[in-house]
């Protein structure tokens, strides 16, 4: 019985010839072929074995075969529809760029570039000045660098500024980025030393005073971006630090994390922004490209120029240098900030946080109907809650819209991970036993998509 129906197992070499498989040869290497064919056929003929299986249809394992194929031609980083309503989501790539920066990239890759020339004296140029000026202009600063993320900005200016000496940070202000990966751990490996002054829920500008030694290089203050200690707390602002670094003579630097360019209290968003803290006199201003500044990941360092040319001298800056895909995208990420109404529509991050109830609804109704129309599912527009995430605004709580469904025979589990495992990965939450889509981080040309996997999904 087993042996007849070993004979029976198609051959390789036939399958190598089958015209369904054939094609594959064009796109695909000959190896990934045979491998996909000789991974089903192992399998069935382990099934066999096992007796798991008492009968064989060919167009079964090619079937089969083709589906692995497909797999395997995947590409391991690709796009996925983010129903969450996070809007800076870590794990999906934080920020999505705006139509300028991704031509800006596409134009630098396809092409030879000014990354490090200069063609007007026709020499050696710096891969810095293309952000530099319009940061500058912007944000009205002596000086800027750009560096790979935000822990490389903190490492380098703390390095470049401290080595060998203290740099003074509250114990309430330590944080974890996530990854497990620590701020103070960062900062240990510049070789300053991190000398921990307060405690978790109170820290006085005073306890900075008491830690100052001769050694001292710098105070740090690091914006707890992705927690919130409230209740009995007190921290010294960045006005009582300047106070303080001014009567010692010591330079100021401030990780604020998120990168905001705007004020978005109106929209529910509690955070610093950039201005406001270059205002308040930090002398070295770091912050994330990906988060809320809606760019590229990145770290920008931004204040006084003898600290950023010392910077920019240190070996370290070698290492953490950007390319010039960032930087062509960070260029024009900035560019979007001369007008701060267009920068909201043209910037996705911004859009999507600055984006009306109205509007949401809108969208979530046109999602409605593109799914009521499988006949399967039962479906409901709701209000529901976002956040801003990506370790950005802990506090800030976003009202969204969002299509829920439920019914068509499956239970949201078994929905929610058929939705995830497609080609196009579409990323939803389970609430209440309904699946939901966020509308707020899903764009207008993914509704269909989403809709079309879901009647794939119902057979239909
Ligand atoms: C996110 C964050 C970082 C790390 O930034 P990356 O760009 O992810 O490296 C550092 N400090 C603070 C306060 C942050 O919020």
């Amino acid at each position: 019985m087993e042996k007849s129906l070993l004979r029976k197992l198609p051959k390789v070499d036939d399958l190598l010839k089958n015209e369904k498989i054939a094609p594959f040869f064009i796109t695909m290497p000959r190896e990934k072929v045979t491998d996909a064919i000789r991974t089903v056929t192992n399998l069935k003929r382990a099934q066999i074995l096992n007796g798991e299986i008492s009968t064989l249809c060919d167009e079964d394992i090619v079937n089969e075969i083709l589906a692995t194929l497909s797999v395997s031609n995947r590409k391991s980083l690709r796009p996925v529809i983010n129903a969450t309503g996070v809007v800076l989501h870590t794990n999906l790539g934080r920020a999505n760029l705006s139509q300028s920066a991704r031509d800006a990239v596409n134009s630098v890759i396809s092409n030879y570039s000014t990354l490090e020339y200069d063609p007007q004296a026709g020499s050696r140029g710096s891969r810095h000045v293309h952000v530099e000026k319009v940061i500058q202009k912007i944000l009205g600063v002596e000086a800027c660098m750009v560096v790979n993320n935000n822990a490389s900005a903190t490492m380098l200016s703390m390095a470049a500024m401290g080595r060998g000496k203290e740099m003074i940070v509250s114990r309430g202000e330590l944080v974890e980025i996530g990854g497990s990966f620590r701020i103070p751990d960062v900062m240990k490996e510049s070789q300053a030393t991190l000398v921990e002054v307060g405690t978790t829920n109170k820290t006085r500008a005073a306890d900075y005073r008491k830690a100052i030694t001769e050694n001292t290089a710098a105070i740090i203050k690091v914006h707890t971006s992705n927690y919130k200690i409230i209740g009995f707390t007190e921290e010294a602002t960045l006005g009582e630090l300047r106070t303080l670094c001014d009567e010692v003579n010591l330079p100021l630097i401030y990780d604020m994390g998120s990168g905001l360019m705007l004020d978005l209290h109106e929209y529910g968003v509690d955070e610093p922004n950039v201005k406001d803290a270059i205002k308040s006199g930090a002398d070295i201003v770091l912050f994330s490209g990906d988060k809320l500044l809606g760019g590229p990941q990145a770290g920008i360092i931004v204040g006084k120029k003898e600290y950023i040319d010392r910077m920019k001298a240190h070996p370290l800056a070698r290492v953490v240098r950007i390319d010039k895909m960032t930087i062509a995208a960070l260029e024009a990420t900035f560019n979007e900030y001369y007008n701060e109404e267009t920068a909201k529509k043209n910037i996705p991050v911004l859009k999507m946080i600055t984006m009306s109830m109205e509007e949401m609804e809108k969208k979530a109704l046109l999602l409605k109907e593109k799914i009521d129309r499988i006949g399967v599912f039962e479906t409901a527009v709701e209000e529901t809650t976002g956040v801003v995430g990506g370790g950005s605004a802990p506090s800030s709580v976003l009202k969204s819209m969002a299509v829920s469904i439920t019914g068509g025979g499956f239970t949201s589990e078994k929905v929610e991970k058929l939705l995830r495992k497609g080609d196009l990965p579409i990323v939803a939450r389970i609430k209440d036993e309904k699946v939901l889509f966020d509308i707020r981080t899903v764009f207008d040309n993914e509704l269909d998509l989403i809709s079309d996997k879901l009647r794939e999904i119902a057979g239909k």
